[in-house]
């Protein structure tokens, strides 16, 4: 029954990603999956989070610095990594459709996506920068 016990493993990433909005890495996800079901191995966990990917039933997100993280909203938004705690958080920025358009001085190119990863420091690390 290898298949049914793949399948249960898949739905349980897909039902944690979707109960997680805090952008985990492969690695965090892992940990909650271990939680859930003490028999999961990390490169089962890794290898539903490609497929995810590729099914386009979640988002992988390459960073600037780090490992990558994963999120389960599909429509289009900005991000905000901490370089500090190496968090991910959602922005409220606008998507700039018109970016994805002809891009400016490249006649004859077209644009089909683009993203923004905004780097700083969130609210809790910029506090304890302060002091
Ligand atoms: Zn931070
Ligand atoms: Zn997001």
């Amino acid at each position: 029954m290898k298949q049914t016990r793949n399948t249960a493993q898949k739905k349980l990433i897909m039902e944690l990603m979707r109960d997680n909005h805090t952008h985990p890495t492969a690695d965090e996800l892992y940990e909650t999956a271990r939680a859930h079901d003490a028999h999961i191995s990390r490169g089962t966990v890794y290898r539903n989070l490609n497929q995810l990917d590729e099914a386009s039933d979640l988002r992988k997100l390459p960073m600037p610095m780090g490992p990558d993280h994963f999120d389960c909203r599909l429509d289009n938004h900005y991000h905000f990594l901490c370089r500090s705690c190496l968090k991910v958080f959602d922005t409220e920025l606008e998507y700039e459709d018109a970016l994805n358009s002809v891009p400016q001085g490249l006649d004859g190119f077209i644009t089909e996506w683009h993203r923004l990863i905004l780097v700083g420091l969130c609210a809790e690390c910029a506090k304890g920068m302060k002091n």
